[in-house]
């Protein structure tokens, strides 16, 4: 499995994986049901995480969450570590995991 994206957004993280699975790309949400445990952790480990079960999927997985967020202002951005360029809706590098606005 690979990691696809994270939000500090269970909604968000929602709407992604109905989007995958609508394309027939499995996929699933880790971290959704323990907020409770939010004061004990680091954040990044608490917030809702979607999953791909098989990364050759990646680049469809991609595409789909792309045309998601089509009419978000974001753009995309180009990761601050490994130089990747990043789909807008991407809040870590799918390459390296490196936070979005990390410098
Ligand atoms: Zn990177």
């Amino acid at each position: 499995m690979i990691r696809l994206c994270q939000s500090d957004s269970a909604f968000t993280i929602q709407q992604y994986y109905d989007a995958l699975q609508a394309q027939g790309i499995g996929c699933l949400i880790r971290n959704q049901f323990i907020s409770g445990a939010a004061g004990d952790l680091p954040i990044q480990d608490t917030q809702p995480e979607l999953w791909l079960m098989d990364k050759d999927d990646l680049t469809m997985a991609k595409k789909v969450l792309n045309e998601l967020s089509s009419d978000s202002d974001e753009g995309e951005w180009v990761c601050s570590s490994c130089n990747e360029p990043q789909e807008p809706a991407f809040h870590l590098c799918w390459q390296c995991q490196q936070p979005r606005n990390s410098a």
